[in-house]
């Protein structure tokens, strides 16, 4: 007798296997795995994005604001309603071509109008406008300039309440989407004037209210000094297992924060267990008046900077600092190791320990001899910074000097200037009245002046002092570019580019191996993909 449920092959006799074994384990393999591709998918999404503010996504940085899953769950949905609404502006416009009379798709957008990008955006008004609105309805009647229309019993006015209702309801459907207006289409809706404006009040009061989840955002921002950019970065950064966790802020200033992480690995490579990432700040105006220090460097050259916008500038400093460093390590100067450098922001290794940061040489307290010892190793790092890196720090003071187990340690070098740079030696004759004031006020004996000092690490042998000794300087530097200018191979080796490249190859590299991707274009694909 035959099988009612059909022929069972020989060949290839099924394997036993209980229900609850594919129940369990599979199952939730998949959908764990569906969860994480969905989840990575908001985040690539909201990466590529600016615009969106997710003050609380990466939990665990900062204040109260990165425990509001609530507010972090609105703003990826509205990321969503952003991209829905793209499509359907891209849709009306391939449904409406060139022709005189359009349909328009503005009931199927979900996004609230309070969200909607100015530059793209038509918002939708409710202003006293109406004839475009009845679109959907009868034709509205046409008023002459008394407000009637038509003739003897025909004739209405523009107050005419079916008029006015059918007018309500029209605008109605206009209010945004999450008033749930009904399918008024077809259908001669009438709306009375006074259930009309308490709707539009309510659609007014909901604005704002959209407006006041705006404003908390912003706030938020400030208050952390953490944009979402900078948290989607390290986000993405404890996901990829380049950090193990952020920890919290260690220093506010007014271009950078700087914050406190325990590293993961890089290229397969452990990274330090603990380290300092500085992210610079992304509002321009601190930024305004360090201008010189990129003009006049031969490896941002001023044209370019010009051409940048404002993002990329600050991506500029975080490159400029990580390949300074670079060039430092190179020689073997007391200063951070680069990790990464990504974007704005840059990973080194942490001068400290236990979370706790090496102090500052103006805060530590030291011993006589100790202090003279750091006086000696601050004359050997000027020296070897400006002959054999070819850097003047331009910034350098008991601010930007650590005191670390017995040895000075220099940080803070996004500024520092290639010594073709045509105030490199302005700015080192600065460094040397800096250094110089602050140990003969700790009690270090016999301290060079500062144009000794100058002397004592350039080689030359300028004479003079005080406004003498500038005006020579300058005169030196500006003999210098243009000489450089005339002759750039003379400093082929320490050129920026051969530097630059170099350690950007190599971070790329080391990027790729980990997932990230530096350009944006790739960024963009990126997301796309996932
Ligand atoms: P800013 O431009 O804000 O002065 P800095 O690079 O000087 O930036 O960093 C600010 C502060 O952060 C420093 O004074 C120091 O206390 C801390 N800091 C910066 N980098 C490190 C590091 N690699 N290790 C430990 N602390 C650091
Ligand atoms: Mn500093």
């Amino acid at each position: 007798m035959s099988s009612p449920w059909g022929k069972v092959s020989n060949s290839a006799p099924v394997e036993p296997c209980s229900l609850q074994d594919v129940m369990s384990e599979q199952l939730a393999a998949d959908l764990q795995e569906k969860d994480e591709m969905k989840e990575w998918e908001l985040i690539s999404r909201a990466e590529a994005d600016p615009g969106l503010n997710l003050a609380s996504l990466t939990a665990g940085i900062g204040s109260e604001d990165t425990k509001d899953d609530h507010m972090l769950a609105q703003l990826l949905q509205m990321e969503f309603d952003k991209e829905h609404d793209q499509e359907v502006r891209v849709r009306e416009k391939q449904y409406n071509r060139d022709s005189k009379v359009s349909i328009s798709f503005e009931n199927y957008r979900t996004l609230h109008p309070a969200y909607r990008d100015e530059e793209d955006e038509v918002v939708p008004t409710l202003d006293e406008d109406y004839e475009g609105e009845m679109k959907w309805d009868k034709k509205p009647p046409k008023f002459n300039s008394q407000g009637t229309s038509g003739k003897g019993k025909e004739m209405i006015t523009k107050h005419d309440s079916s008029v006015c209702g059918r007018r309500n309801a029209s605008r109605m459907m206009e209010f945004p989407p999450e008033f749930e207006v009904g399918d008024g289409e077809g259908m001669d809706m009438k709306l009375p004037n006074h259930v009309y404006n308490k709707l539009k009040l309510h659609s007014i009061s909901e604005n704002k209210r959209s407006q006041k989840l705006h404003e908390k955002k912003e706030h938020s921002t400030a208050e952390q000094a953490m944009d979402p950019r900078t948290r989607l970065l390290l986000y993405k950064m404890v996901n990829n297992l380049v950090l193990d966790s952020v920890s919290g802020s260690i220093s506010t200033g007014k271009e950078s924060v700087v914050f406190h992480a325990f590293g993961g690995e890089i290229a397969g490579e452990a990274m330090p267990k603990e380290v300092a990432i500085k992210v610079f700040k992304t509002t321009l105006n601190e930024f305004k008046n360090r201008e010189k220090y990129i003009h006049g460097d031969h490896r941002f050259s001023r044209d370019d900077f010009k051409k940048q916008n404002p993002r990329k500038i600050i991506k500029m400093w975080a490159m400029k600092e990580a390949a300074n460093l670079n060039r430092m390590k190179k020689f073997d100067l007391p200063c951070p190791v680069v990790q990464v450098q990504r974007k704005h922001m840059l990973v080194m290794s942490f001068i400290g320990e236990d979370q706790k940061p090496a102090p500052k040489l103006k805060d530590a307290v030291l011993t006589i001899p100790d202090l003279e010892d750091a006086y000696d190793q601050t004359l050997e790092f000027m020296k070897k910074m400006q002959r054999q890196c070819s850097l003047v720090h331009a910034d350098l003071s008991e601010y930007n000097m650590l005191w670390w187990k017995g040895k000075v340690w220099v940080i803070d070098v996004s500024q520092a200037v290639d010594v073709t740079h045509p105030l490199a030696m302005e700015f080192l004759h600065r460094d040397c009245t800096n250094v110089s004031n602050f140990f003969r006020s700790g009690g270090v004996h016999q301290v060079m002046t500062p144009e000794e000092m100058f002397n004592h690490v350039t080689g030359f042998d300028i004479s003079g002092e005080g406004a003498d000794f500038i005006a020579q300087v300058r005169r030196y530097d500006t003999e210098k570019s243009e000489e450089y200018l005339l002759c750039p191979t003379n400093r082929k080796q320490f050129s920026f580019d051969f530097f630059f490249d170099k350690s950007q190859k190599e971070r790329a590299d080391a990027l790729k191996e980990v997932g990230f991707s530096d350009s944006e274009e790739e960024e963009e694909a990126e997301s796309e993909v996932k």
